[in-house]
């Protein structure tokens, strides 16, 4: 296998960092502009009927105006909470519900806007997952493997593959020909269910019925920004996948991000090294056998 040098890693971090940067500054762009959208519309509104008000009653243009103003001053105030909560990486004084606010406002927004000015719609929704996920980072806690759930797209699986992993995983023969044998792996490993979904039905039914507290998923940028906002309040950190050979078949993912997304997400006492050893296990590692005495013992159990 080929070595990786250490400064080609170095060169793929900071071009992983400066896209990073770019899809935020992506982001930030079309927030504010969605907010310059609202606002004009809204000082449009303001300025239309004021006329025709004062023949209702002589306060009634001051009473809209001041419920016209206290909107615009809304507006404001939530992208400027949004744009300094993506800048600092913190949640700001009464900006904690910045996600919600970032899901069900400002993205379809953001699209509409970015429609305007011909961006990409893929390039928004990778915008917009990149700013859920610093969100995401900045508002949950650490988790136990129980309430954490790898929740993966089918088009990873080898697409001519007959195993029928959608009710059970276990299903996979392990043959290593595509990437869910690894991620059953890392599943293993880390204690934390993993789940393969078809599509959005049946990725609503996992997540019913497993309950967890935080959903890591991998797909394209449509899904991901889709089932990010369908499952809103439950935190959702995206990741998004390789389509070498086009979108849906034959996919891939960056197992390494997953690794490094669940450790951030799981409580370090459950990390696999800090988990206590059995004393089977200490057994296996040692390669010794029970002593009579053990072995009694564990008959009687
Ligand atoms: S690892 Fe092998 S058996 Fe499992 S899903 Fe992939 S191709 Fe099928």
């Amino acid at each position: 296998m080929k070595e990786l040098k250490l400064t080609t890693v170095e060169e793929f971090d900071r071009e992983d960092i400066e896209v990073g940067k770019a899809k935020k500054r992506l982001f930030i762009g079309l927030v504010a502009g969605a907010a310059t959208f609202v606002i004009l519309f809204l000082l449009l509104i303001l300025i239309l009927p004021i006329i025709g008000l004062a023949n209702i009653h002589p306060w009634a243009p001051y009473i809209f105006s001041l419920m016209i103003g206290s909107l615009i001053l809304l507006v404001v105030w939530a992208t400027s909470g949004l744009i300094l909560n993506i800048l600092f990486g913190r949640s700001l004084f009464m900006f904690s519900r910045m996600r919600g606010l970032t899901i069900r406002l400002f993205l379809p927004l953001m699209t509409l806007v970015g429609r305007i000015f011909g961006i990409p719609k893929d390039r928004i929704r990778s915008s917009f997952v990149k700013v859920n996920n610093d969100l995401v980072e900045n508002q949950v806690k650490r988790f136990q493997p129980k309430e954490l759930l790898l929740l993966m797209p089918h088009c990873l699986q080898r697409s001519k593959c007959k195993m029928r992993l959608t009710y059970s995983i276990n299903n996979c023969k392990r043959c290593g020909r595509c990437p869910i044998d690894d991620l059953i792996g890392l599943s293993e490993h880390y204690g934390i269910h993993l789940a393969i979904a078809t599509g959005g039905t049946i990725a609503r039914r996992i997540v019913v019925q497993r309950r967890p507290k935080l959903i890591l998923a991998v797909a394209c940028e449509r899904d991901l920004a889709s089932g990010i906002q369908d499952t809103y309040p439950l935190p959702v950190f995206g990741i998004l996948n390789f389509r070498p050979n086009g979108p849906c078949l034959d996919t891939n993912l960056p197992l390494d991000v997953l690794e490094e997304a669940i450790r951030r997400f799981m409580d370090p006492r459950c990390y696999p090294e800090n988990r206590p050893v059995s004393l089977d296990r200490m057994r296996l590692v040692k390669g010794g056998e029970p002593s009579a005495e053990e072995q009694q013992t564990k008959n009687i159990g």
